[in-house]
């Protein structure tokens, strides 16, 4: 199959040949004919799939052999996605796409001003990228009229819900004329998404190129389990050991990314941070030296990481395991894409236990371990399972007490699994893992 073959015009292929893409990815196979059928989509895609083609290819040529001329602060599509380096990754990505064809492009967002925003807006732009936060204040502010829309994307809608965007969705929905096609692009599907794609789309085509919630399969997974005090620590161990070159890192929140950054500079290693707090050229400047390799140890929140696509990107390392299961998969799909392999390792903690157990169940499966001599935890990470339990092991029965015994204390401890097991009480019941709460989160963690 080519890109020819799916109906596409011939600037286009010429873009992609410039690209170097030759066959389209499974999921553009499916999306670029029906979307140019007119059909709304719900699609499932794996990160790094060629989602982002998948819709914008099809789109483009739309906007270029149908409709009418785009009229003054009008908009004819408009890709809505989770956070600003996802808008201008996108952006830059239509761009290219859109290279031979006489088509405006534009990307909007928050963190940086609106007035030029509003300057860009004036003469109408074909295709606009938005997060959903400027669209409408760009829209209240009456820089942005709706009535020429004939197309909407959402793209990584359950992240835009988990970040909280359900209200902006709500109040955008309501702006745009009925009549149009939306297409719903989502790395996985939660009951949430699911009500969404049923509020907002007509008879769609659902297109799942890969079973529910499965991680990338060429990425390979492992964990090491250590005591959280020593993940600095043993990150710089690894790093040294594997003779790591580029490594996204991934940390829970702005404060663990500084201060892991500051400890790396510390050690004379080349890394930089990005996290919601710091102003957005801050964080797209840290972002570009690292895909130019001037920076060696990316770390980041998940929120600033989201959607980055960055070429051969080896290794991906969970300082932290996130709190949202999902963000696991959307954390190591930054690595493996576009076909190559990757690696993700997490350094998980004894804290961690019930966010580890919650990954393995949602990717339905038990993460290996390795462990590192020398960073063997005191606190043991209990065992876990693709079924979401933990395996609690039995405690060590208590010593009697003696006079003067002064030996170590060990309560709260596991027993190791080498062990013998006690008398009294024998094996402990399973614990099932208390469900997460996927609710609204803030914005920025
Ligand atoms: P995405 O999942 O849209 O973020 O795309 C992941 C990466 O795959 C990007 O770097 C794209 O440029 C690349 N890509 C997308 N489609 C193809 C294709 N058909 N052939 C080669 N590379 C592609």
């Amino acid at each position: 199959m080519t890109f020819a073959t799916l109906g596409l015009i011939e600037p286009l292929l010429r873009s992609l040949e410039t690209l170097g893409y030759q066959t389209p990815t499974p999921v553009q196979a499916q999306a670029i004919p029906a979307v140019l059928a007119g059909r709304d989509l719900m699609a499932a895609a794996q990160t790094g799939t060629g989602k982002t083609a998948g819709f914008a290819l099809p789109l483009l040529q739309l906007l270029a052999m149908e409709g009418p001329k785009v009229t003054a602060n009008s908009v004819r599509a408009l890709i809505l996605v989770p956070t600003r380096e996802l808008a201008e990754q996108v952006h830059e990505a239509v761009r290219q796409y859109a290279e031979n064809l006489p088509l405006r492009t534009y990307a909007v967002y928050g963190g940086v001003s609106i007035n030029p925003q509003m300057m860009k807006l004036r003469s109408g732009v074909d295709l606009l990228v938005a997060t959903p936060g400027r669209l409408l204040d760009l829209f209240r502010q009456n820089a942005l009229k709706f009535n020429q829309l004939q197309t909407l994307v959402l793209d990584e809608a359950d992240r835009m819900l988990d970040l909280g965007f359900s209200e902006e969705l709500a109040n955008i929905y309501r702006a745009l004329p009925k009549k149009r096609q939306t297409l719903l692009f989502s790395a996985t599907f939660s009951d949430d998404i699911r009500l969404l794609a049923g509020q907002m789309l007509n008879d769609p085509l659902s297109i799942e190129v890969s079973p529910r919630n499965v991680a990338a399969n060429t990425v390979k997974q492992w964990i090491v389990t250590v005591d959280k005090k020593r993940k600095p620590e043993l990150f710089v161990h690894l790093m040294r050991k594997g003779k790591w070159k580029q490594v996204l890192v991934f940390a829970k929140t702005r404060n663990g990314v500084d201060a892991l950054v500051e400890k790396l500079q510390g050690l004379g290693i080349n890394a930089d941070g990005i996290h919601g707090d710091k102003p957005q050229a801050t964080r797209q400047r840290a972002l570009d030296r690292f895909k130019l390799s001037e920076v060696q140890i990316l770390v980041a929140t998940d929120v600033a990481a989201r959607g980055l696509d960055i070429e051969d990107l080896p290794l991906v390392v969970n300082f932290d395991l996130p709190i949202v299961a999902e963000d696991y998969i959307h954390r190591i799909g930054r690595t493996g894409r576009a076909g190559s392999t990757g690696e993700a390792i997490s350094l998980v903690c004894a804290d961690e236990v019930n966010l580890l157990s919650a990954i393995e169940m949602l990717t339905r499966q038990t993460l290996k371990r390795q462990n590192e001599p020398d960073f063997e935890p005191e606190h043991r990470v209990p065992d876990t399972d693709a079924s979401g339990q933990v395996i609690k092991k039995p405690k060590k029965p208590k010593k009697p007490k003696t006079s003067g015994g002064g030996g170590k204390r060990n309560l709260g401890k596991w027993v190791d699994s080498g062990e013998a097991a006690p008398p009294e009480p024998s094996i402990k019941p399973v614990r099932k893992v208390p469900v997460f709460n996927t609710g609204p989160r803030k914005r920025k963690p």
